[in-house]
């Protein structure tokens, strides 16, 4: 497979994967957003349902606070101001009380003599509704509820609506045993928010038809709201916080674990009627919103696993065809190759063994001349076919190393000794440095044979023009060191680590011009290695190429 198509195919893999992650996100951008608006709206309800539960209570204790003011008997001042004391004392929600006469002012308590100092800042909290009438009316009761409803929810309206309905429904069985008819016909009443002191106050007022007095409450509301705070939801959802806010825009109460700032952006709010200008307001915990960011980080996640188990996966495979597709390469170029080293001493051998056996060559030096070469590419042959079966024996984990006793000293100068004549014709010269007399070794005879022919084969091959061959045998640190090297070309040091490996040939004109199937050096390391020892290139300093081969003393093979 070429680099081009390769990186083609490559990208037929990688466009449409990277496409459909895009996609994937996208939509998973998308749902998230759904899943975002979901839960807003969800929490929007849970706030006015809350606003709503609130909105109930405040108005029981309003309606709860001006039926007793309507049941007050029509008394004198005096008298009434001392049913109203007694009714502040005993009950918890009222805070002040108050008597009030049209063109008069305030009654009771005395604006001239507070009887407290509670009392004195009620007078000074309330003295221009006091002083003027037509403060009364606004802005009214219903007109600030109106605003507040047009803010809430539909299900704040809607239990509104309820609520009234409900107490419409029994208006016969008034508890005040008064008739109804009667009493809604007997005076006017009311509720009067009362924004003083940077707080929210409220105030109710009864007054009997035909008659100036005017009396009234104002409502503690610290008692109010710690009432209130019961409607809260106990356990609130894990990912969310509700708040009440005040007129101030300050936390009054609030369940869940956020720590609300003022740059907490609320998911939704409900206004509360009966508390004109306060809240309830509900936040996200996670700051990455209401599905707190884990969903699209996860899906990230596994949209990002799947896309690089395909392209892991896709990789894989087509390295793999690659592989595939440079062995297939390989063993075909190998077949050939092989199958033509193996044709040139077959043709030369033909070649003599005719000339012979016609007997048309008399003179007996040519005869022994001739005999030589065949002698001679027979050798060569028989060196071939060693390759190539130790070749495929190694590749199939099949070949088995003997460990029979060797003198490695005796078995390199037998070598050298067979191998002189071609050495020498080649041009070469052999230099041996065997000093030891004996070195020996468990080993594998024809392992070893195998591994020293294939250099030498190369140094005649290559290194020809260098003229001399050095053979060198030293013993080191328990092992048995062998170092061939020539004066040749040498081998370019990009390529000194791949020319083990099997089918690689170093890419120059000189190795153009040999024939050879780039399985010597490959062979020559896995049985050194199969040996229980090493072959490498080692620099050679006065140029040239060399090997070096250790070789177990006890053959640990
Ligand atoms: P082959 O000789 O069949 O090509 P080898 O595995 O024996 O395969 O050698 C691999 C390559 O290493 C050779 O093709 C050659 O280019 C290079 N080589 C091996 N020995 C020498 C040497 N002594 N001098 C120069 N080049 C060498």
């Amino acid at each position: 497979m070429t680099r081009l198509r390769l990186i083609t195919t490559w990208l037929l893999l990688l466009v449409p994967t990277l496409m459909l992650g895009l996609g994937a996100l996208y939509l998973l951008k998308s749902e998230e957003n759904r899943l975002a608006n979901s839960a807003r709206a969800a929490a929007g309800d849970r706030s006015a349902a809350i606003a709503g539960n609130l909105d109930l209570a405040i108005a029981e204790v309003k309606d709860g606070l001006l039926e007793t003011l309507r049941n007050l008997p029509q008394e004198n001042p005096a008298r009434q101001a001392d049913r109203l004391e007694e009714w502040k004392r005993g009950n918890p929600l009222v805070r002040n009380v108050f008597i009030w006469e049209r063109g008069h002012g305030l009654r009771y308590p005395d604006p001239e003599m507070p009887s407290s100092d509670e009392e004195g800042d009620f007078i000074r909290r309330y003295r221009s509704l006091f002083a003027n009438p037509a403060a009364w009316q606004g802005p009214p009761g219903d007109i600030a509820a109106k605003t507040a409803t047009d803010q809430a929810s539909s299900i704040l309206l809607e239990r509104r609506e309820l609520r009234e309905l409900a107490k419409q429904a029994p208006a016969s069985a008034d508890i005040s045993g008064a008739p109804a008819p009667d009493a809604a016909r007997a005076g006017t009443s009311g509720w009067r928010p009362w924004f003083a002191d940077n707080s929210l106050h409220l105030l109710g007022w009864y007054e009997w038809a035909g008659r100036p007095q005017r009396i009234g409450v104002e409502v503690e509301m610290m008692a109010l709201m710690g009432r209130l705070l019961g409607n809260f939801p106990a356990e609130p959802p894990d990912t969310e916080t509700y708040a009440l806010i005040d007129g101030n825009g300050a936390i009054f109460h609030q369940v869940g674990r956020l720590d609300i700032t003022p740059d907490s952006l609320p998911l939704a709010t409900a206004a509360i009627i009966g508390l004109p200008h306060w809240l309830v307001a509900a936040y996200a915990n996670s700051p990455d919103g209401a599905t707190g960011g884990s969903f699209l980080l996860l899906a990230s996640l596994l949209v990002g696993t799947f896309m690089v188990a395909i392209l892991l996966g896709g990789s894989l495979l087509l390295w793999q065809a690659h592989r595939n597709q440079v062995d297939a390469w390989q063993k075909t170029s190998f077949v050939s190759s092989v199958s033509h080293e193996l044709k040139t001493p077959l043709t030369t051998i033909r070649m003599y063994a005719e000339l012979l056996g016609e007997k048309r060559i008399e003179d007996p030096d040519k005869q022994r001349r001739y005999l030589k070469v065949i002698i001679r590419e027979s050798q060569r042959l028989t060196r071939l076919v060693n390759n190539v079966l130790d070749f495929s024996r190694l590749e199939q984990g099949r070949r088995k190393f003997a460990r029979e006793e060797l003198d490695l000293a005796a078995l390199l100068h037998g070598l050298l000794d067979s191998q002189l004549v071609r050495i020498e014709e080649a041009g070469m010269q052999l230099a041996r440095q065997i000093e030891a007399t004996s070195a020996l070794i468990m080993s594998d005879r024809d392992a070893l044979e195998q591994i020293v022919l294939n250099l030498i084969d190369n140094a005649i091959k290559y290194a020809a023009a260098g003229k001399l061959l050095r053979v060198e045998l030293q013993p080191q640190q328990g092992r048995w060191l062998l170092r061939i090297s020539d004066q040749g070309p040498g081998i370019p040091s990009s390529h000194r680590q791949q020319i083990f490996d099997k089918f690689h040939r170093v890419d120059t004109s000189l190795t153009a011009r040999q024939q050879g199937s780039g399985l010597g050096l490959s062979i020559a390391r896995q049985l050194a290695e199969g040996l229980g020892g090493t072959l490498v290139f080692c620099p050679n300093t006065s140029g040239g190429a060399c090997f070096q081969l250790t070789v177990p003393t006890g053959g640990d093979a």
